[in-house]
């Protein structure tokens, strides 16, 4: 069944990332899911049977399965630039394959979406590292065409014109955006609501994640925090999600794995906090 416009998500894992158990969706009656790829081991296709039928069971839409690799940390921005998505070169090869991999389980779960933090694209647009990135980026996004997917950057390593001419720059029309307010914020590359309006036309999934910002942006890291204990402004967010004419789905993150039982109730309120937005400001889109 297709789901509502704006129908709640949540971002799930099972032995990987930052997301929550599928039963937490359940028991919080969320009707989909992003869900953080498995470790290579999990990829099988017995896997991914089993995994659709749980989601059957549950009645749990999947609307993308995210990528992720071994090796890559967010401990600071530092590190981010040093290890995240296909932009460190000592990985790359390893990873795009990997990602194809990732991009055929996707396609075993009936997923026409990947996401990925692509890393920290170069800023000099002339230099062949640049143009590298550019390229494996075609790539990956051929070998999802051929699966009939898309390809959705997550959003907040860039500035949202830096993104924008990545976009232009790989040309290639299975190539969108996850878009995530709460990172502009966390990484320091912008005010969430004018880098939306910025980005919009691409903009096919989104995170609901709420962040504050670091005294040092670019620097040194925000804080993530609850949603609507931030500087996002989740109101005015909707309503920019309204304004650009999108009715996916609203993927909550909340990325507090150590805490499991303040990571669910966080995120029960995060549901009624939108829920009650969306009452508000209606979700019809222009
Ligand atoms: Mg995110």
């Amino acid at each position: 069944m297709p789901l509502a416009p704006w129908s709640i998500g949540v971002f799930t894992s099972i032995d990987a990332g930052l997301g929550v158990h599928l039963e937490v969706a359940r028991e919080l009656g969320i009707p989909s899911i992003q869900l953080h790829t498995p470790h290579a081991s999990g990829r099988t296709p017995s896997a991914a049977e089993a995994f659709l039928k749980k989601l059957d069971r549950y009645g749990i839409e999947l609307t993308c399965v995210f990528g992720g690799f071994d090796g890559e940390s967010y401990a600071d921005i530092p590190t981010v630039e040093r290890t995240i998505g296909l932009v460190p070169t000592e990985t790359r090869a390893a990873r795009l394959k990997e990602m194809k991999e990732i991009a055929d389980f996707a396609r075993l779960l009936g997923c026409d979406v990947v996401g990925l933090h692509i890393g920290v694209v170069p800023h000099d647009t002339k230099s062949k590292d640049y143009a590298d990135v550019v390229e494996v980026t075609r790539t990956l996004c051929d070998h999802a065409a051929k699966n009939e997917q898309a390809i959705h950057l997550e959003t907040g390593q860039e500035t949202a014109d830096a993104l924008l001419g990545f976009i232009s720059d790989t040309q290639r029309s299975n190539l969108f955006i996850n878009f995530d307010p709460a990172n502009m914020i966390l990484y320091g590359t912008g005010q969430p609501i004018e880098a939306l309006r910025k980005v919009g036309k691409y903009v096919r999934s989104v995170h609901c994640k709420d962040a504050t910002w670091s005294d040092q942006p670019g620097q040194t890291w925000g804080a993530e925090v609850p949603l609507g204990k931030g500087q996002v402004d989740i109101g005015l967010y909707l309503q920019t999600l309204k304004e650009i004419g999108y009715s996916g789905p609203l993927t909550i993150e909340r990325e507090i794995p150590q805490e499991p039982d303040r990571q669910k109730a966080e995120i029960q309120h995060a549901v009624e906090l939108l829920n009650s937005i969306k009452h508000s400001i209606g979700t019809r889109t222009s």
